[in-house]
């Protein structure tokens, strides 16, 4: 095997993965580095997402919110269930089917591509050479005329309830267990917190989420995070606002939380904890003294917005670097980098990226909060459509929620989307789109949509913005 390359990408993630295939799509000579290494001691590309977050998490959630519906909601449609009943066993092998099939895709891409697969450690050194050593021990020095770092992120961890791996759990440990608690704590109501709550909640756990900030989903749009809170409760989920943990003990195979809302020190007793209060950039040993690359104080790499880094030939995307911490932005990054280095056009539009929450139901959006938009000074308007009023969600009998379209009043620029309500995850990349293409409202106020979908609601809420919806009153829910 060749020890020159023209790029080596450190990370086999969904942002450096797609940075070796498309390199090599741009005719260049690649070679991957991945580290990953399983529970039971078996490696696999994928990073994170393809291995612990992303695709597991959504099929326990899809094998979770099948169990509810049968239990909960079937019976509305004239379906009726007796002695249903959970194996999470099941659940779990399905799950690592799923995974395991996502992974052994990207071996065969990158075989189908020529990308030399290299399992084991990556270290760039200086001068554009990297430290390759295998899982066995064994050491190569490999050069490049480019190098891509995409190390990704790992769970943060908190110091008054330090993961264990048994009853403190990190969000891997809690995509494995193989019953659900009868108690279970989470530490913190951002992505993973309602997720993986959701989980297990519909799986027959009592749920409770502590959360340290006031507001709920601080970095959604205020009216969307009501609604979804007020969702999340229904279901059951007891979600603490305004909670700082302060300690945490293990006795007795229980977990004792404690920790101050403003007013006293209150405590639960849960049988598993899980801690997901963020994650950090993981560079763990991937830089050698002297290769110009730097971090900022947070631990990111720095890099400018076409992601290189200050030392020459050397970039850094995904979860590493600056940004939201998603698949989808690192996967774009790396497509980038790949098709800058082979002298290509390649950028990427950080205003137009989705977020999506895989709750039930779903919670997605682009661009700006009405709190942001109302910061800015922009004039603004409005359009809010609530799922209520469309006849495929009334079909679907997934009536929650709603979209909502702000524009600006001077231009009619599209400025954010946010919905949450039935499939909003899917429904979300039309607004991806009508931003990327800087549409007016109006655009999207002038574009058929089918009848009867939920995409309609998009539509609507365009309308809705000049007051023009046809199958809503044209007010706010
Ligand atoms: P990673 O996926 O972390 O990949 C980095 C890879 O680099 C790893 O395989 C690591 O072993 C390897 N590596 C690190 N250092 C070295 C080294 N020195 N040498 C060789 N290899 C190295 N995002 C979404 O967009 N949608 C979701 O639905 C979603 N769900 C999630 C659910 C959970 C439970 C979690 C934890 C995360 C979720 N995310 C989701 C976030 C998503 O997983 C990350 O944003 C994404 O994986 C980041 O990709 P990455 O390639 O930058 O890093
Ligand atoms: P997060 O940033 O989404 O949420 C962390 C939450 O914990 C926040 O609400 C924060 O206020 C709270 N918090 C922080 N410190 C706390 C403390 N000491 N006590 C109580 N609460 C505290 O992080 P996450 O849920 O851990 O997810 C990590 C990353 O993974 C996120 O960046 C997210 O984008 C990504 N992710 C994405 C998806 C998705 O796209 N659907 C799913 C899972 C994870």
């Amino acid at each position: 095997m060749a020890d020159s390359f023209d790029v080596i990408v450190i990370g086999g993630g969904p942002a450096g993965y797609p940075a070796a295939i498309r390199a090599a799509q741009n005719k260049l000579t690649v070679a991957c580095i991945d580290a990953w290494k399983n529970r039971d001691g078996t490696t696999a590309f994928g990073g994170t997402c393809l291995n612990a977050g992303c695709i597991p998490s959504k099929a326990l959630l899809e094998s979770s919110e099948l169990y509810h519906r049968l239990r909960e909601e079937f019976s509305v449609h004239g379906i009726k269930a007796s002695g249903v009943e959970v194996d999470v066993a099941t659940m779990q092998k399905r799950k690592a089917g799923i995974v395991k099939k996502s992974t052994d895709g990207i071996n065969a891409l990158f075989k189908a591509a020529g990308v030399t697969p290299l399992q084991g450690r990556g270290r760039l050194l200086p001068g554009k050479r990297v430290e390759f050593t295998a899982h066995d021990g064994s050491r190569r020095e490999l050069t490049a005329k480019h190098v891509v770092l995409a190390s990704g992120s790992e769970p943060t961890p908190l110091r008054s309830a330090a993961f264990d791996g048994t009853s403190i759990l990190d969000s891997w440990d809690a995509l494995e267990l193989a019953a659900a608690p009868k108690r279970l704590g989470v530490i913190g109501a951002g992505v993973i917190g309602l997720e993986l709550g959701s989980v297990w909640r519909r799986l027959g756990s009592e749920v409770v989420i502590l959360e340290a900030l006031e507001d709920f989903l601080a970095i959604a749009d205020q009216q969307l995070a009501k609604e979804a809170l007020r969702q999340f409760k229904r279901q059951g989920l007891d979600i603490r606002l305004g909670a700082k943990v302060t300690a945490a003990a293990v006795a007795g195979g229980a977990v004792n939380v404690s920790y101050t809302d403003g007013k006293a020190v209150q405590s639960v007793t849960v049988d598993k904890l899980v801690v997901a209060i963020g994650r950090r950039p993981y560079t763990d040993k991937l830089l050698a003294a002297g290769t110009g690359v730097e971090l900022d104080e947070r631990g990111f790499i720095k890099v400018d917005e076409h992601c290189r880094t200050g030392a020459e030939a050397i970039w850094a995307v995904g979860d590493c670097v600056r940004g939201p911490m998603l698949a989808h932005k690192g996967k774009e990054e790396g497509v980038m980098v790949a098709d800058l280095i082979a002298g290509r056009y390649g950028e990427v539009n950080y205003r137009a990226i989705p977020s999506v929450i895989y709750t039930a139901p779903e919670i997605a959006w682009v661009g700006e909060t009405e709190e942001q938009v109302k910061a800015s000074g922009r004039a603004y308007k409005v359009g809010v459509f609530p799922f209520l009023a469309s006849g495929r969600a009334r079909a679907m009998e997934s009536t929650a929620g709603f979209a909502k379209l702000i524009a600006a009043v001077d231009d009619d620029e599209i400025l954010g989307v946010h919905i949450v309500g039935p499939l909003a995850g899917e429904l979300i990349a039309e607004a991806v789109l009508a931003m990327e293409y800087s549409a007016s409202s109006e655009d999207l106020q002038r574009t058929m949509h089918a009848h009867p979908t939920l995409s309609e609601a998009v539509h609507e809420a365009a309308l809705a913005a000049d007051k023009r919806a046809i199958d809503s009153l044209n007010r706010s829910p």
